[in-house]
């Protein structure tokens, strides 16, 4: 058994444990990054990057079917799996190659290997243990499934999705989330008929509800079917397709069933509650600064609970190195996160919903505003409908942006100025949005707000 020890040692190089691997070295500690798979961990390898490289090979598809309607010449002849397999996978192992080469200018080592927690902070790994003044928890998530639908065959998980070869004809979605929503709207793109079963009675059930009978509008639209409000018995499977069967009786058939119902932490069997960590469903508990009860033991991430956002990993991950390193970040709320889901067409939020608004300051004190996005003019020469939605507390701050179209995901950063700055409408108003953008919808909104809308009533 040979010892090794470091100022911190990292447990799981995803998202949250290579941030607080990067910036812990840039302060100047030693690091050890304990990976069992491949650094970037599911964001990098089997989520974000290739699921959005998949979105975007998607949206190239809908062009070119759509390019008569822009008077452009061009004639649609099919997806090739194989080609959106090479380009999706070209994209990931730059950004692989990328990432290794940055944790190794910092000087980190990096343990390939399988770890488990010890006590006293220390880290195991086949016969080598790893021991730092602190250890940072960041082993992640899987994908769950629910009791009695087992994974494997036609029924898969977002990792196999992703390497599916053929394109389906017909498949079914369970879970009208995030993920489930992304692959949905994809594979509707590529030609398949699609239907999404969600147990509640919407479809991105997390989201105000104005994005959510929005983003059901668009999918009717585009043909993607769904079945809301009831939940699902049984799923069967034969050589050829799937057969799920709701709770109320009713039946969907399709080549493939995608289970896309949540993900749960990678918590079992680590040692982590051996070495006093408090594990609440498998989730690891942890105050605001992010520290476990057991001195020296800190956990960002997936593992958290709250947002599974590599984005919030990222910011965990630089929190912790922060603090281990004697600085005081703020911690961050979880309000202030800003979410994407980047089906066609987007919807994408920071703050609170108008609904969890009135919930905790009354009907009263809350306004809300939307604009149309056919009153913008970059919307309707890019050919997308959907909304902005500003909510604020009367005579107060701005405390929820919510907006659904294509490409609004990249407005979001503005609402989330908004909401992180406490800012009043009054006080973004006089602020210029370039003309003609999408940006200025949000700008109309907040114009509305304070009393001035332009383009609308
Ligand atoms: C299909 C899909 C699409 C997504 N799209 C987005 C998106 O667009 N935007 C977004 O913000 N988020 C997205 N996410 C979520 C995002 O991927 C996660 O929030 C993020 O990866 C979490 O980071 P993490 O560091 O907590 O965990 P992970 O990225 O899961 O990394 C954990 C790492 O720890 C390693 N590990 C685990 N146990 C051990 C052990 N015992 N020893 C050694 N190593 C270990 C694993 O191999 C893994 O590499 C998506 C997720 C999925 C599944």
């Amino acid at each position: 058994m040979t010892t090794h020890t470091f100022d911190i040692v990292v447990l799981g190089g995803g998202s949250g444990g290579y941030a607080a691997a990067l910036r812990a070295a840039e302060l100047g500690k030693s690091v050890a990054l304990i990976e069992k798979d491949k650094v970037g961990g599911t964001c990098l390898h089997r989520g974000c990057i290739p699921t959005k490289a998949l979105l975007h090979a998607a949206e190239v598809a809908e062009h070119v079917r759509d390019a008569a309607s822009v008077g452009v010449s061009a004639t649609f002849e099919g997806v090739d799996a194989a080609g959106v397999r090479t380009y999706r996978e070209n994209i990931v192992a730059k950004k692989f190659k990328g990432l290794e080469g940055l944790i190794k200018a910092r000087g980190i080592t990096t343990v390939a290997g399988l770890g488990r927690l010890d006590a006293d902070r220390s880290v195991r790994v086949g016969d080598d243990v790893y021991v730092g003044a602190d250890v940072v928890l960041a082993t992640g998530s899987y994908s769950r499934s629910l009791p009695g639908l087992e994974i494997g065959g036609r029924i898969i998980t977002s990792e196999q999705a992703l390497a599916l070869d053929v394109i389906p004809e017909r498949v079914l979605v369970l879970g009208g989330g995030v993920i489930g929503v992304e692959f949905a709207s994809v594979w509707r793109s590529f030609g398949a008929e699609v239907t999404i079963i969600e147990a509640l009675e919407h479809l991105v059930p997390n989201e105000d509800i104005a994005l959510s009978k929005g983003l059901e509008r668009a999918f009717r639209r585009r043909g993607i079917q769904y079945s809301l409000g009831t939940r699902f018995q049984t799923a069967t499977q034969d050589d050829s397709s799937v057969t799920v069967t709701l709770e109320d009786g009713k039946t969907f058939t399709g080549d493939y069933l995608l289970v896309a119902v949540g993900r749960g932490p990678v918590t079992d069997d680590l040692g982590f509650e051996e070495a006093g960590v408090t594990l609440d469903r498998g989730f690891v508990t942890v105050n605001e600064e992010l520290r476990t009860g057991v001195s020296g033991l800190w956990a960002v991430g997936d593992i958290v609970p709250g947002l599974q956002l590599a984005h919030r990993g990222f910011l965990q991950g630089i929190a912790v190195a922060e603090r281990i390193a004697g600085l005081s970040p703020a911690p961050i709320p979880e309000s202030q996160i800003p979410k994407i889901t980047y089906c066609n067409p987007e919807v994408a939020s920071v703050g609170v919903t108008e609904q969890a608004a009135v919930a905790e300051h009354g009907a009263d004190a809350v306004v809300s505003y939307e604009y149309n996005l056919a009153g913008n003019g970059k919307s309707e020469i890019i050919g997308t409908t959907g909304l902005v939605k500003v909510v604020r507390l009367k005579d107060g701050p701005v405390v929820g942006v919510h907006l659904l179209g294509d490409r609004v995901g990249e407005l979001i950063t503005e609402g989330q100025l908004a909401v992180a700055w406490e800012a009043h409408p009054e006080d973004i108003a006089p602020l210029i949005h370039a003309h003609p953008t999408q940006s200025e919808a949000l700008g109309e909104a907040f114009l509305a707000l304070a009393g001035k809308p332009l383009h609308a009533l």
